[in-house]
Order: C-alpha cells, then sequence, then structure tokens
C-alpha cells in the first residue's frame, strides 16, 4: 500500500534506503542529495514536465534520507516553521516584502 502522508513518506524512504543510507553516512548522503538538486536544476532549465517530475522526487526522497538520518520528523517540523502561516509576519499569505527572507 502506498503511503498518503508525508510522514508515512519518510518511513518508506526509510525502509528502502535507511540502512544502506546509514552506511554511508551523513556527508556521502548529502552529496548524492547535492547531485540530485543539479539534476533538477537542469531538468527545470531544459526538460519536460515528465522529467521534471522525476528529478523533483529524487530530490524530495533523498531529503527525507538526510531528514532520517538526522531525526528529525519533516511533518512535524514543517507544522512547527509554517503551520501558523509565514514565521515572519504570521499571515497566509505571506506579506513580507519580496526580498525578505521567510
Ligand atoms: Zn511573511
Amino acid at each position: 500500500m502506498e503511503p498518503t502522508t508525508l510522514q508515512a513518506w519518510q518511513e518508506r524512504i526509510d525502509a528502502l534506503f535507511g540502512a544502506k543510507d546509514r552506511r554511508r553516512g551523513t556527508a556521502g548522503n548529502f552529496m548524492w542529495f547535492l547531485e540530485e538538486v543539479g539534476e533538477l536544476s537542469a531538468a527545470l532549465r531544459a526538460e519536460t514536465l515528465a522529467e521534471q517530475t522525476l528529478e523533483f522526487a529524487d530530490v524530495l526522497a533523498w531529503l527525507m534520507s538526510l531528514a532520517n538520518g538526522a531525526g528529525v520528523d519533516l511533518d512535524a517540523a514543517l507544522r512547527e516553521k509554517y503551520g501558523s502561516g509565514c514565521p515572519r509576519c504570521r499571515l497566509v499569505p505571506c506579506n513580507c516584502a519580496v526580498g525578505d527572507k521567510p
């Protein structure tokens, strides 16, 4: 059965790759994550939506691997940081100036 929540997907990524990720270590996993970010960058410039979609999945899966290694629940992290709106102005949508970092 396919996962239906972000937390369940993070658990699925751990079930799929957690043992290998732990053997590889954070530094190696982070390098793979950055490689996938580079592939997403290239896909956004020149590839089809279908190809871009796969690269988004790869980046998110590697981000989940890094979070698993660090013991971070991404669903809880998003709720904590963005659950009440913009972390700076508290509005939805954000009303901060375009140049401000949220
Ligand atoms: Zn804001």
